[in-house]
């Protein structure tokens, strides 16, 4: 099975989605409409805007592809559509997928589209205008699957830029009562200084809080830093890790990972485009694609695409890649199918 492991919503809206979502609700912004000609941009135009030119170390250069898609949660209804569209979207690219949802930051865009100040917001009235914002989500989502007829799990994403605590706080006390439609927690985002992977103490809490209702956890980690951020993530007792690649820099970081039987959740070309020097370096020093590696030291290893969209690739892309670069692909489908497995549990 073809089961895209590591994918995020926000990074999967498709030059197409978007262009068809901005005539639907009418939106204006200069990213899809041509106030000149007063035309739509086709999909053709705003691909060029939205997926990054080259590989590049710095983030944001990603981000900014990230943050142009945004202009388009205007309403929750637009959002909703955009959604099901992205879901319809990913199907078609896979057997089934994980789709990581950044709540938060689309509650947050959301409410600056509308020209609110969001840290104005009390925090009980942002959690339930995020709740909203999940349930048009999901049903997005069982729309989708209705149609497509493939599995569609869907999990929350906390970011560890944790802009507002109460804020969090209160958003993640809503989110228990929604446990059965999730399939875990996710701790993701893009920080920029001296530590790029984080983790606040008070996010931490939050997560060891959370747990309870939502037990299954994956990190961002070794992504950005080195393996000593997966170390300091491993405390967390994450049944995954996203990306991870960095391990490969460490004997006693693999180890760890095999023997706690801890899932990497590795996107080949995301590497390539987001961390193109390290990438080589960790190349370099093991001889093999990190994917390689981690399987040769008896890492269970699933496959993603991460954020298609930005990254200008697809699920189908990442497995042939994968195959090109010496993956050993049943080893990484048995992988696939247990920690399947794991999340349906
Ligand atoms: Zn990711």
């Amino acid at each position: 099975m073809r089961l895209d492991l590591h994918r995020h919503l926000e990074g999967s809206h498709s030059p197409a989605a978007l262009a068809a979502v901005a005539e639907q609700f009418q939106l204006t912004d200069p990213l899809f409409f041509d106030a000149a000609t007063r035309r739509y941009r086709p999909p053709g135009q705003l691909a060029a805007a939205l997926t990054m030119a080259a590989p590049s170390d710095d983030a944001t250069v990603f981000y900014e592809c990230i943050k142009k898609a945004r202009a388009a949660y205007v309403s929750e209804a637009a959002i909703g559509e955009l959604s099901r569209l992205t879901f319809l979207e990913a199907a078609a690219d896979t057997d089934g997928f994980e789709m990581r949802v950044s709540l938060f930051s689309m509650t947050r865009t959301l409410l600056e589209n509308e020209r609110v100040a969001w840290r104005d917001v009390p925090p009980a009235q942002f959690a339930e205008r995020a709740r909203r914002l999940l349930l048009v989500v999901l049903a997005a989502r069982d729309a989708a699957a209705a149609i497509a007829q493939k599995p569609m799990l869907v999990r929350v994403g906390f970011s560890r830029t944790f802009e507002s605590e109460p804020h969090y706080r209160a958003l993640a006390a809503v989110l228990p009562e929604h446990r059965a439609a999730l399939s875990g927690l996710d701790v993701l985002g893009i920080v920029t200084g001296p530590d790029t992977e984080p983790m606040p103490p008070a996010l931490r809490a939050l997560l060891e809080g959370l747990r309870k209702h939502l037990p299954d956890l994956t990190i961002h980690a070794g992504e950005f830093a080195d393996h000593r951020s997966v170390d300091r993530m491993l405390e967390l007792r994450p049944d995954g890790i996203g990306h991870g690649v960095h391990s490969v820099e460490s004997d006693a970081t693999l180890e760890r990972l095999a023997r706690d039987g801890v899932t990497l959740e590795v996107c080949p070309t995301s590497n390539r485009m987001l961390i193109p020097t390290s990438l080589a370096r960790l190349e370099l020093r093991r001889g093999a694609t990190p994917l390689r590696a981690l399987q040769q030291a008896k890492v269970h290893c699933v496959l993603g695409s991460d954020d298609p969209t930005p990254m200008g690739t697809c699920f189908a892309d990442e497995w042939a890649l994968a195959q090109k670069l010496g993956v050993d692909l049943t080893l990484l489908e048995a992988d696939t199918l247990r920690r399947w497995n794991q999340l349906r549990r």
